[in-house]
């Protein structure tokens, strides 16, 4: 009785998680070294979690696996990598207002009334995601907005991009911030509205989030990561407490999402931290520092060469000089860090790249110096990427969501270099694609719809905004797997499964290189493996799933 008791156990702690398993009978689709799509029909994985073989035609089994899984034609595809989220972030609108969609002021007005009428015991309430874009007045809200609905504790709500807040008067009040406070270069107040540099006027009085809240965010982000198949993110502007977040999930077994962390510059200076190699089995790494040229398009904080077309008293925000900018960047890179910068306007991204320019010159190639957004760039500067070894860090659904808005902005003689993913290619640079989730939605496949297609999710434009920057889904694909995991020194883990990498992976539920962009934007994720163990399974009868057959 003992004995077979411990028999059992033995079986137990033997399988399934060390095991040598064979998905079979899949439609395995990924992007090889050359660029372009390669066809699998299975996949082996070792008893380590790693890939073993990719099988193009399964012939009749030589020798018998410990497991033996079949696919049933499903579709699988590589995990995909977000080369740039905000993971905590991410977590944490699960757990304050949410505003992402308000269709109005009024709409967030009853949004933060219902919140604060739920939440009686909160002292601060904070929210996230309103766009004024998306408001029939396209007004920015103001304190008077929110003091109509909470007048006796501090409100907060954060815009979709992050690059303003405002704030209720009671937030203000305990900030020290009154009618005499100036706005700090690189910043602007306006009604309770904090933009950029002004922000941290605010976000300095916000109360710290708990160690507990940033392990329920971290475990809530990574849920929601697995389940529209993301096994891999860019971790953009962690924290130091963000990090230790990491650190607990990761020693504790509970990190099934892969983090490569950037830490926001001026924390990592100010805890003297330096790069880590990989932790905890490959799946987390401190591996750059994130800086900021500029601010954003839609609150007008992007940095452009001309003064924007519908506000020409302004050209954006310069967030620094020249000289601080190389500075700080060449500060970062002489302790190792690999160095990602934020630039959306084209000011801001000829600054940062003269600055890469000449970092290539002291460091070398192989540091992959990163732009993040290089939304809006100069024609003439896009070829200057490649030389210095930089690489655009670039997001499909921020081309869907602005077009509207960066139109105004800019104007019709200044988009050629907007959002211009095939340009970037053809000059030879390498491309990672992300989200920049919370700002948008994390699920990669809308991205993967918009890079073919130039189309929002209702096909907006038809024939595609600028189509002539539209990506094959092969190029797409390996912006959101190769490109990625490059961008984030990984590529010997992850972006492809190929013997000694780790086996990280989806099932899907169609075949993207056989439906329309609308359809595959709409692509449901049926399964989420990582290192060869299951980590997420779509909960529905009605989806099929891979069958288990015994030995
Ligand atoms: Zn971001």
């Amino acid at each position: 009785m003992r004995k077979t008791a411990l028999a059992l156990i033995a079986a137990l702690l033997a399988s399934p998680a060390s095991a040598e398993i064979l998905i079979s009978n899949v439609n395995g689709i990924q992007v090889g070294p050359d660029g372009q799509l390669q066809h699998f029909g299975a996949l082996l994985i070792d008893d380590n979690g790693r890939v073993e073989s990719v099988i193009k035609v399964p012939t009749p089994r030589a020798k018998r696996y410990d497991r033996n899984i079949d696919g049933h034609g499903m579709t699988l595809l590589p995990g995909l990598i977000d080369a740039h989220g905000h993971v905590l972030d991410l977590g944490m609108t699960q757990m304050t207002v949410q505003l992402v969609g308000t269709s109005s002021i009024a709409d967030l007005q009853q949004r933060l009334r219902d919140y604060a009428a739920a939440h009686p015991n909160d002292t601060w309430i904070i929210g996230f995601g309103w766009n004024q874009e998306l408001w029939p007045d396209k007004r920015f809200p103001t304190a008077a907005d929110l003091d109509a609905v909470v007048s006796d504790k501090p409100v907060v709500l954060e815009r979709v991009d992050g690059h303003a807040v405002v704030a209720n008067s009671a937030a203000m009040k305990a900030a020290g911030v009154t009618a005499q406070t100036v706005a700090p270069s690189g910043g602007r107040i306006e009604n309770g509205l904090f933009v950029d540099a002004a922000r941290g006027l605010i976000d300095k009085a916000i109360p710290a989030r708990t160690p507990a809240q940033s392990d329920e965010a971290l475990a809530k982000a990574q849920q929601q990561l697995l389940s529209v198949g993301v096994t891999g993110v860019g971790s953009m502007s962690t924290s130091i407490d963000d990090w230790e977040a990491m650190k607990r999930a990761g020693a504790a077994g509970t990190l099934n999402v892969r983090l490569i962390a950037y830490i926001s510059a001026a924390r990592a200076a100010e805890a003297n931290m330096r790069p880590t190699g990989w932790l905890y089995d490959d799946r987390l790494r401190a591996v750059g520092v994130k800086l900021f040229a500029d601010g954003a398009l839609g609150s007008r904080g992007a940095w452009l060469k001309q003064p924007y077309s519908d506000k020409p008293d302004t050209g954006g925000l310069q967030f620094h000089s020249d000289a601080e900018m190389l500075q700080l960047a060449d500060a970062a890179a002489s302790h190792g860090f690999q160095i990602a910068t934020h630039a959306i306007g084209d000011a801001a991204n000829a600054q940062v790249i003269t600055t890469y320019e000449a970092l290539s010159k002291k460091y070398g190639r192989d540091r992959r110096w990163r732009i993040e957004h290089f939304q809006i760039a100069d024609p003439a500067d896009i070829p200057r990427l490649a030389p210095a070894g930089i690489i655009a860090s670039m997001q499909p659904t921020h081309q869907t969501s602005d077009r509207l808005m960066a139109e105004k902005r800019l104007g019709p003689n200044r988009l050629a270099g907007a959002y211009a993913w095939q340009t970037v290619l053809k000059s030879g640079a390498h491309l990672a694609f992300g989200t920049d989730f919370p700002v948008e939605s994390p699920n990669p496949f809308p991205g993967l719809s918009a890079a073919v297609s130039r189309q929002d999710m209702k096909g907006q434009p038809p024939g595609g905004w600028l189509p002539s920057e539209r990506l094959t889904f092969a190029q797409a694909l390996s912006a959101y797997t190769r490109g990625a995991a490059y961008a984030g020194f990984a590529e010997d883990k992850i972006g492809s499964l190929e013997p000694g990498k780790w086996a990280d992976f989806i099932l899907i539920d169609r075949d993207p290189t056989k439906v329309d962009a609308l359809s595959l934007g709409n692509t449901q994720v049926l399964e989420t493996w990582v290192s060869g163990k299951k980590v997420w399974q779509r909960a529905s009868a009605a989806t099929p799933s891979p069958t288990e057959r015994g030995k």
